[in-house]
């Protein structure tokens, strides 16, 4: 995985013109069954990929923290939802929570999160490979091939089984 993790960027900078030309098609004329070919794609390549074994989401992004997410997470330490912020978490440009220090606080050394069961919706969603209208997030999934191999492989697999 470590080679996987290491290559990744420089693999999607060579595909990143190819995937841009093939989700401005997608935009344009998603296929009816693209809900469905995505969850087919996406159980798929999760058969092969161990998150455990990987963990780059985790070491090198973080997730939005929305303010239920806060919430929840806040209770579970029993900290104030301030005092939760304070510690761990800052503004982006965008206005939105985000962690204050990559890798997460949360992640163990063995890869597993701490926070598991309350961990972030972000997290719990994270590639978002099988959402329901998947043309809507072209654009973060361009990023996202970067940072995570099955992300990667989900693309190029879109890319031979969806023909325009
Ligand atoms: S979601 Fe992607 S980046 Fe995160 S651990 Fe799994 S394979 Fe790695
Ligand atoms: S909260 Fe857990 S799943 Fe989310 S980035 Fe941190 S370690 Fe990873």
């Amino acid at each position: 995985m470590d080679e996987i993790l290491r290559d990744l960027p420089q693999r999607a900078k060579e595909k990143h013109s190819g995937n841009k030309k093939f989700f401005a098609k997608l935009k344009k004329r998603p296929p009816k069954d693209l809900d469905y070919t995505m969850q087919e794609l996406h159980d798929a390549e999760f058969e092969r990929t161990d998150c455990l074994t990987c963990a780059n989401c985790c070491k090198t992004t973080g997730p939005l923290f929305t303010n239920v997410d806060i919430n929840r997470i806040s209770k579970h330490f029993r900290m104030k939802p301030s005092q939760f912020i304070d510690e761990y978490l800052r503004v982006d440009e965008e206005n939105d929570y985000v962690l204050q220090n990559v890798p997460c606080s949360f992640l163990g050394a063995d890869n597993y999160c701490s926070i598991y069961e309350v961990r972030p919706k972000a997290c719990r969603e994270f590639p978002h490979t099988d959402r329901k209208r998947f043309q809507q997030i072209t654009n973060l999934t361009l990023k996202n091939v970067a940072i995570c191999p099955a992300a990667y492989n989900i693309v190029e697999e879109m890319k031979k089984s969806i023909k325009f």
